[in-house]
């Protein structure tokens, strides 16, 4: 049986971050993927400049547009124009992007081994033994990076899911050449496209992926929403269309991210943003965050627990606890979004523009004087 310091489950940006880092701390570690590489990740491929900055490689090569301009619509009446001196969001294919990642862990000494389902974790006294299609492996510590439907976690121990999950379409979609030239100028969102939620345009190189979130519930008329939203932004002329649907965790998990040497991480522990949906930069930070915790800590499993615990409760969550509150405030009510928008548009999309860049963290302040300024608005409506 093969035996690692480190086995990483899954190779999205949580995974491929993790194991970037143990290599580059001098750890033996393995990814084990279940799919071959490049395979297709459901998602927008909207990668925020608070990520970008923070990688530790160049990325360019797989970035199909980058955007220093975002428009956020509201139906018809808001329009409201954020612009920053480097790219806000820079789109890419998550097949290219994820597996560049990789590549970038394989120079540093990762083994990859693809086709290999994890099906089985089993506790022995100082390893964690995992039963895979391509055979048992053993290794010291395990991270679960498996993604939103993590078995990982359910095989390890975690068997509630506290995190909410809510449904999301990705359509990647050839048009023609006038609606892609229209449409390729901007990368917009669509507040209120859907009830709840919101739509994005993102272009891509030739084609535009564009979807829909229902952010604090779901909602089974998602697809008729998606339809409309395509017909909202006056396509006329349809040439393919591959439909995807998947989940996002918005909120994180409350019963930990650690149990018998295994380490959630990613969308497996709940870590994308709960206002925006956001999910690739948590993704990233925590699988550095993780490696940290693990190479500090050596041969010390509960060092390594604590350290990772703790690391998460003092940087993600903190961020994750304010977002859901403001999505739970935004989301909630029409009324209360309308005012929003209305009276602070701009400034909403400048802070929202801040924390996309990583020049801001979630105002901590804010739910308080966002309430009492609501009050007064929705009065005066
Ligand atoms: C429709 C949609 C649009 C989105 N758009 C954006 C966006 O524009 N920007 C953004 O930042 N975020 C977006 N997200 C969120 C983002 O996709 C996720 O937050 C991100 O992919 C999480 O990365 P991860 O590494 O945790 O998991 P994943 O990227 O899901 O990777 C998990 C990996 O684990 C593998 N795996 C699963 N089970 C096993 C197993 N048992 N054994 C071995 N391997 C296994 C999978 O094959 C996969 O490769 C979107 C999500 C959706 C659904």
């Amino acid at each position: 049986m093969s035996t690692f310091d480190v086995a990483v489950v899954g190779s999205g940006p949580s995974g491929a971050s993790a194991a970037f880092h143990l290599a580059k701390a001098g750890l033996k570690t393995v990814i084990l993927e279940k799919e071959t590489l490049p395979r297709y990740k459901v998602c927008g491929g909207g990668f925020v400049y608070r990520g970008r900055k923070n990688m530790p490689f160049d990325i360019s090569e797989v970035v199909d547009i980058e955007f220093n301009k975002v428009d956020i619509y509201m139906g018809d009446k808001f329009h409201f124009v954020t612009e920053r001196e480097n790219p806000i969001i820079s789109l890419v294919m998550r097949d290219a992007f994820d597996n560049l990642m990789v590549k970038k862990s394989q120079e540093l000494g990762v083994e990859l081994i693809e086709d290999c389902k994890v099906t089985k974790v089993v506790n022995k006294k100082d390893v964690v033994e995992l039963e895979t299609t391509k055979g048992a492996i053993s290794a010291t510590y395990v991270i679960a990076a498996d993604g939103v439907y993590s078995q990982m976690a359910k095989m390890a121990g975690w068997t509630n899911d506290t995190r909410t999950l809510i449904p999301a379409l990705e359509y990647e979609v050839e048009v023609n050449d006038a609606d892609f030239k229209r449409l390729s100028k901007e990368i917009r969102f669509d507040i209120d496209a859907i009830p709840a939620g919101y739509g994005w345009c993102f272009p891509k190189k030739n084609h535009l992926s564009i979807g829909v979130g229902v952010i604090i519930k779901d909602d089974k008329k998602i697809k008729e929403y998606c339809a409309e939203y395509i017909k909202f932004l006056g396509i006329e002329e349809i040439i393919s269309i591959e439909k995807h649907g998947y989940q996002i965790p918005v909120t994180p998990r409350t019963d930990g991210y650690v149990k018998n040497n295994v380490f959630l991480i990613g969308d497996a522990a709940g870590f994308a943003d709960p206002l925006t949906a956001e999910g690739i930069s948590n993704a990233i930070y925590s699988g550095k965050l993780v490696a940290k915790a693990i190479a500090e800590a050596g041969d010390d499993k509960e060092k390594a627990a604590k350290t990772y615990t703790d690391i998460i409760e003092s940087t993600i969550m903190p961020e994750l606890l304010t977002s859901m509150k403001l999505a739970k405030l935004f989301y909630g009510s029409k009324l209360v979004r309308k005012a929003i928008m209305k009276k602070y548009g701009q400034r909403f999309s400048e802070v929202m523009t801040d924390i996309f860049m990583g020049e801001k963290l979630y105002p901590k302040d804010i739910m308080g004087k966002l309430k009492e300024k609501l009050k007064e608005k929705i009065i005066s409506i």
